[in-house]
């Protein structure tokens, strides 16, 4: 397929001018007939990878995915940019898969989603041959390696031998390789070729803050972010509720989702998230997989996931269209045992556990958070990336020595018999029952840490944890416990050297400014809700912030200039351009208007009497169109004409009226003003016609 096909059809069908990376790659392999594995991280842009070849090839594209909503939206997006798609599921009833069923015969659709418990139904409509690609969207859940295996995914294996002649593209954002090579080996694909996209998220800042006044902390950060939308993940459902509930209280379209919700409760929730109608979800993990909202400009984290994977697959949900999104993760050490205890009643608690400890590796991080991240799924990064807490705030390190003795010691003395919170209590003389019970006023080590709070004695000391000098028993109750090595610290004097803790300050976010309600893109945002609710589709499917971001800056007020917006495509040029080409030039007069008049700038406002122009509206209508005189219009398209602007002025004068000039042009000898022309007609042919006419001679 010729290069310049593919980017013709990017550009008509979804708008863009460009692949990312790799996403040429894949395609062209795809239409060399190849098996492919492609591992692109959340927001990367898989779909295109098999939705552009679907549209070329000449038969079906079968694309299997395993959740219905994803289905649903995948679909109307689809249709919205002009490409037939259907998908069949569980949901539908007999008549459906009927219609469903027809299409295929008559090759009305390009692609088909098909759930994979579904995937008997329409078997005997399909033939080796009658397909042209098959996808197998969020691959991983066909292996138990992965974290979200699903039963029905296992049986995927026989289409390989089903349709031998078929090219298939798997497609996941699990990155790990034990993963990877399973997916291979069960969908029969041994020679696929394997495409692993970069797993660096730029546009996605990294922060982890200690899980402390917790909902002080969200409130701040929700403070600066009054319109924009969210997920807050918890672990429990409990909590869910409860946050949703407080940050109800305090003004926010908040809403809680778990899976404890029955069905429709559960999706009217996504669909009112999706549509901008409720701003933050409070969530399970139960949330997200299905949803393709490209808008979501923040994550916030209030629990710790139990790996890595999972962490990045849910902050991977912020900032799908590129633009600029924050992420917030608060790191508590109860959490960590909360999960440990998940982790040792799973199946392979070895590896849930190994897993674990990545993740509590990279809350605890004293260096570039996205490094480690990225070292996790095998990708090294050069320099620091600028983008996450401790790259925008390093730690400065300080002796320590005199800190680690006096906690090593206390845990000594302790004898191994108390988790972090009793021996914080005992570094700092605490009085309460526990201290009372066990006579630890007592020990030589009772309140020898008075001088620093409780908050800062726990970072410090999960940093020795860290160090390697402290040990958390997890079968005994979480005590701790010294290691060899901490023999060296209390024994033989080594020096431990321990990072600064911080005061907890809002620090990435301060120069956050919210979107002003009286933007343009603010405009555009409400006009794309209006659309939304008419057609009763997500609004993302209409445009993403990304597109509208994009008119903001441009200003497109023709279809052309329209067209040449990053994310329009043909169709919605067709279906949409009108209406927000409308709204983007009533908010440039709306802005005229409002500002002393000389400040309208020259280059504007002829640039919009030409667009007003090039639609073919005539000057009368340009004129109030634009709320100015009929006099400023004709003026605006001499001065156009005089620019070398294609400006067809004969339209706007008859052309007995342009005889009447040209004949009195040489009667009257050139004079120089309009009114010795105007009182020679005896003021039958308007100042107007009289410009417009002498401008055209001019050029003649
Ligand atoms: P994934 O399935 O990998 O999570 P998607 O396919 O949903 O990601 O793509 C994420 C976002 O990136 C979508 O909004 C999509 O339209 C956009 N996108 C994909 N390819 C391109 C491209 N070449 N240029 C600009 N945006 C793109
Ligand atoms: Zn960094």
């Amino acid at each position: 397929m010729r290069e310049a096909v593919l980017l013709d059809t990017l550009k008509e069908y979804f708008g863009y001018e460009r692949f990312r990376p790799l996403q040429k790659k894949i395609i062209e392999s795809v239409f060399k007939g190849k098996d492919n594995l492609v591992i692109m991280p959340t927001g990367g842009g898989k779909s295109i990878c098999y939705q552009l070849p679907a549209i070329l090839l000449p038969e079906l594209t079968l694309v299997i995915s395993p959740l219905i909503a994803l289905m649903k939206d995948q679909v109307d997006g689809l249709n919205a940019n002009g490409v037939p798609a259907a998908y069949l599921n569980s949901s539908q009833d007999e008549a459906d898969k009927q219609v469903i069923f027809q299409k295929i015969d008559s090759k009305a659709i390009k692609l088909l989603y098909v759930a994979p418990e579904s995937l008997q139904f329409v078997d005997r409509f399909l033939h080796d041959g009658k397909v042209s690609l098959i996808a197998i969207d969020e691959a991983h859940c066909i292996s138990s390696w992965g974290h979200d295996f699903r039963p029905a995914y296992t049986q995927l294996g026989y289409l390989k031998n089903r349709f031998p002649s078929t090219p298939v593209l798997a497609l996941t954002a699990t990155a790990d390789k034990a993963t990877r090579n399973d997916i291979c080996r069960q969908l029969n694909i041994p020679e696929a070729k394997k495409h692993v996209a970069s797993f660096d998220r730029k546009n996605l800042s990294l922060e982890v803050k200690p899980g402390i006044k917790r909902f002080e902390q969200i409130s701040e950060f929700l403070e600066q972010r009054k319109k924009e939308s969210g997920i807050i993940y918890c672990l429990s459902r409990k909590t869910t509720e409860e946050l949703a509930a407080k940050l109800k209280t305090k003004g926010f379209k908040a809403e809680a989702y778990h899976a404890g919700l029955d069905h429709l409760e559960r999706s009217k929730i996504q669909d009112d998230f999706i549509n901008d109608e409720k701003q933050i979800i409070c969530a399970t993990i139960a949330f997200g997989m299905g949803i393709d909202k490209s808008n979501i400009r923040w994550v916030i984290h209030y629990n710790m996931p139990k790996n890595l994977e999972g962490y990045y697959q849910e902050i991977g949900r912020a900032g799908r269209d590129g633009l600029e999104s924050d992420t917030l993760l608060f790191h508590s050490y109860a959490d960590v045992i909360q999960l440990q205890k998940f982790a040792s009643n799973a199946k392979n608690e070895e590896v849930q556990l190994a897993k674990l400890d990545r993740m509590k590796q990279y809350s605890e991080a004293l260096s570039c958070r996205r490094k480690i991240l990225l070292s996790y799924f095998g990708e090294y990064l050069q320099k620091d990336c600028g983008n996450c807490d401790i790259c925008r705030n390093p730690p400065e390190f300080f002796d320590g020595t005199i800190i680690a003795q006096k906690a090593l010691s206390c845990i000594f003395r302790l004898k191994a018999t108390e988790p972090i919170s009793a021996v914080i209590d005992v570094l700092r003389g605490s009085q309460n029952e526990l201290i009372r019970r066990n006579n630890y006023e007592k020990l030589r080590t009772y309140g020898i840490g008075k001088d620093i709070s409780w908050q800062h004695w726990q970072q410090y000391i999960i940093q020795l944890i860290n160090l390697g000098y402290v040990e958390i028993a997890f079968d005994r109750k979480n005590n701790l416990q010294l290691t060899e090595q901490a023999k060296k610290v209390l024994f033989e004097n080594e020096k431990v050297y321990l990072a600064d803790v911080k005061e907890q300050k809002a620090q990435i976010h301060a120069e956050k400014t919210s979107t002003s309600s009286n933007s343009l893109f603010e405009r555009l945002r409400q006009l794309r809700l209006k659309i939304a609710r008419e057609e009763d589709i997500p609004a993302y499917l209409i445009f993403n912030d990304a597109a509208l971001k994009d008119m903001e800056k441009q200003r497109p007020m023709s279809d052309s200039e329209f067209l040449l917006i990053n994310g329009v495509g043909r169709k919605k040029m067709e279906d949409y351009g009108y209406r927000f080409i409308k709204e983007i030039i009533a908010f440039n007069k709306e802005k005229r208007e409002n500002k002393p008049k000389k400040k309208v700038k020259k280059g504007n406002t002829l640039k919009e009497t030409l667009a007003l122009y090039k639609t073919g509206l005539s000057t009368e209508e340009i004129a109030r169109e634009r709320g100015v005189s009929l006099n400023t219009i004709i003026t605006h398209l001499l001065k156009l004409y005089d620019e070398g602007e294609e400006i067809d002025l004969h339209q706007f004068i008859p052309g007995s009226d342009l005889n009447s000039i040209k004949k009195a042009k040489q009667e009257l000898e050139n004079p120089t003003g309009l009114r010795t022309y105007y009182e020679h007609f005896e003021e039958a042919i308007p100042y107007e016609s009289i410009k417009i006419g002498l401008k055209i001679l001019e050029k003649e």
